[in-house]
């Protein structure tokens, strides 16, 4: 089975996918994930993207289709999930055929609502652990006082991204609003979108994709 986790950047897309990952073995391709991977490495494509991901901007639909096209041949019987890609009208297309050509489709868009104020007050209290990308809250999931990763136990690994401020969300935000949010009704006309509470508990969350998934 095969799904997008759709919604704006805050939205716990991240957070639903490492789940699905941890219990159903499906594979999470994260174009985010991808992209901070090939910026650390100081690649001439990370170099490339650096800038514009620190800005919040999108980084082309070429690099981002290129960087699906060469992880979708991985052997996976459980699926894929889709995070933070497709974000443009070019990208699900390309997606729709790059999984055709694998003899794959899409079988469920989850579309994860959240309103704009809980989003910047989630991102800007937002951290992860480097070494499992566990995800902490200032508010509501503070880091262990002991410095180590709950769910990994590795220590001092703790990270905020460069692009969680307020400046660089207003534009990941609009970008969102501009170029993203179309694909819900491209995926609606589908008849493949289903509207979820990304608002609620984690573990709410949690059930309301699982019933997408076992319909
Ligand atoms: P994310 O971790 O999904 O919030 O992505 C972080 C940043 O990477 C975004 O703000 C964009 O700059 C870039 N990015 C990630 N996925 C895509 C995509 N599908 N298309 C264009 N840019 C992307």
């Amino acid at each position: 089975m095969n799904i997008i986790l759709l919604g704006p950047p805050g939205a716990g897309k991240g957070t639903q996918a490492r789940h699905l990952v941890e219990t159903r073995g499906m594979v999470q391709l994260s174009t985010g994930d991808m992209l901070r991977a090939a910026k650390d490495s100081g690649s001439e494509m990370g170099k490339v993207v650096a800038d514009v991901m620190a800005r919040g901007a999108l980084v082309t639909d070429e690099i981002v289709i290129g960087l699906i096209r060469e992880q979708l041949n991985t052997v996976n019987a459980k699926g894929f999930i889709f995070d933070g890609f497709p974000r443009t009208l070019a990208q699900a297309d390309a997606l729709t055929e790059l999984l055709k050509n694998e003899g794959e489709s899409l079988d469920a868009v989850v579309e994860m609502e959240v309103d704009d104020e809980a989003l910047v007050a989630r991102i800007t209290a937002r951290s992860t652990c480097g070494g499992c990308g566990e995800v902490y809250n200032d508010n509501t999931k503070p880091e262990p006082v002991d410095g180590k990763c709950s769910n990994c136990g590795e220590a001092g690994k703790f990270q905020r991204r460069a692009d969680d401020n307020e400046e660089s969300l207003k534009t990941r935000l609009m970008e969102y609003y501009k170029k993203t949010s179309p694909l819900i009704g491209y995926y609606y006309a589908k008849e493949m979108l289903t509207r979820i509470d990304g608002l609620g508990a984690i573990e709410k969350v949690q059930g309301d994709i699982a019933a997408v998934l076992d319909k």
